[in-house]
């Protein structure tokens, strides 16, 4: 069996590992260039990371990542809404992740290019065109001259091609744009002082606007860790976004320092923080309806190809991770690859697709906008603005369906 991976993100890279530890044949072909540590943070859920853990990659992920210890969730001044630990703080037996999304994706690229070798891994390769009939995948390269690199023939082929994937593209042709909620988020990290823990990470606002800060690994000093922060703000009413979303565009000054003004989080000056970061990132929040179907045949998506989803909850890379595992184990153990892609999409389809609905509603974050709506400018009680019960269904019932809930303890002792 030979299976032909389209894409290098944390999606693909994974799926190349796992299928290289059954024994299965693969080769990777990513468009860009070469495989460049882009992105800032994002966190690693633990049933992700056991995974990560089983390929052998936890030393490598300790060594450039933050077990995060606790998330906490305010309003915009800093009041405490909802704090609850994670990771290994929380029971679990690894840890959750935070860290930078190239640092990850360099860790897992690394293991690649060790265990499958350079031969298996090329970069330069654009996917333009695939074709299959009842003996297998043809698929078609080319350069960024749209210059013809090489043709591959496969087994299966794997669109792990991310939002604007080539790969769904091609089976859904009338699908047409990703859809824009109307929000912005900007991203950056700087080397910061540590605050809380030096593992926590902090998620404060509301409806109108969101801010995330969290450590992400080393920084130049000890006591100044590199520290993640976004912004998400409401600027439309959505529809088409107002560019192409490119997790790489800069973002402006300008644009994002108003909305900044309005939090005021005791331990973090966001406004020093962000107004300190020399460039930083906006990405307009898209997504894209769940498919009836990822599977045609031999082809099938993985990743955000398959269910891209606004980054909300930590899931976009960690459920990348978990559908590579199912559909290695499905094509290792299947009588027929065409069964294997079919079995994988049952499994992997509906618990996906029901995250990039929750994530709609907010996700997890939902528990703030709720407070928000009910005391915008604070409170002294917040058992009085929202019971700890209905806070507790909005985290929890979120962290049931990712596939990642655990009876907990919070720091007040509450099972949460
Ligand atoms: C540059 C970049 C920065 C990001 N930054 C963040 C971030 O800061 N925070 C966050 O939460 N998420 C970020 N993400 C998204 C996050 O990585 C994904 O949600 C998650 O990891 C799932 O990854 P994936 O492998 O499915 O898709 P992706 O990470 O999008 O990877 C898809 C890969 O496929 C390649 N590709 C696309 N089309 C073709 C083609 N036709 N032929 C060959 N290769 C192709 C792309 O170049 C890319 O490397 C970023 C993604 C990218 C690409």
């Amino acid at each position: 069996m030979k299976v032909i991976i389209v894409g290098g993100g944390i999606g693909g890279l994974t799926t190349a590992l796992m299928l290289h530890a059954r024994g299965i044949d693969c080769e990777l072909f990513e468009q860009a260039e070469g495989i460049r540590e882009l992105g800032v943070g994002i966190n690693t859920l633990p049933h992700a990371i056991k995974e990560l853990q089983q390929l052998g990659l936890m030393e490598r992920l300790d060594a450039v990542a933050i077990r995060t210890h606790e998330l906490i969730y305010t309003n915009r001044f800093g009041q405490e809404i909802w704090r609850e630990p994670r990771g290994i703080d929380a029971g679990y037996d690894v840890p959750q992740f935070s860290v930078h999304r190239g640092r990850l994706q360099g860790v897992i690229h690394q293991a690649v290019r060790a265990r499958l070798g350079e031969s298996r891994l090329h970069t330069g390769h654009r996917l333009g065109d695939f074709r299959q009939d009842e003996g297998g995948v043809t698929a078609w390269f080319f350069d960024r001259n749209g210059s013809h690199r090489r043709t591959v023939h496969g087994d299966v082929l794997i669109g792990a091609d991310g939002i604007h994937s080539h790969v769904r593209g091609t089976l859904y042709p009338d699908e047409g744009p990703a859809r824009w909620n109307g929000s912005m988020l900007w991203r950056g990290a700087l080397d910061w002082p540590k605050f809380l823990t030096g593992r926590s990470m902090v998620i404060a606002g509301g409806m109108a606007a969101k801010l995330v800060v969290y450590p992400i690994g080393e920084g130049a000093r000890e006591d100044r860790p590199l520290t993640n922060w976004a912004v998400l703000v409401k600027v439309g009413e959505g529809g088409a976004p107002p560019n192409k979303e490119d997790w790489s565009r800069p973002g402006r000054f300008e644009d994002l320092m108003p909305h900044v003004q309005r939090f005021r989080i005791p331990y973090v000056d966001a406004r020093a923080l962000i107004e300190a970061t020399p460039e930083f990132w906006e990405y307009p929040m898209c997504d894209r309806d769940p498919l009836p179907r990822w599977t045609h045949s031999r082809v099938t998506l993985l990743g955000d190809a398959a269910h891209p989803m606004y980054p909300v909850g930590s899931n976009g890379a960690s459920q990348a991770i978990l559908d590579a595992r199912c559909l290695a184990d499905r094509l290792v153990s299947a009588e027929h690859p065409v069964h294997a892609l079919w079995q994988y999409e049952v499994e992997r389809l509906p618990p996906t697709a029901q995250i990039v609905k929750m994530n709609r509603g907010g996700g997890p974050e939902g528990v703030i906008d709720a407070v928000e709506q009910r005391a915008p400018d604070g409170f002294s009680n917040i058992d009085d603005v929202l019971p700890f019960e209905q806070r507790k269904a909005i985290v929890r019932g979120y962290a049931g369906a990712a596939g990642f809930a655990q009876s907990q303890v919070n720091k007040a002792g509450k099972a949460a």
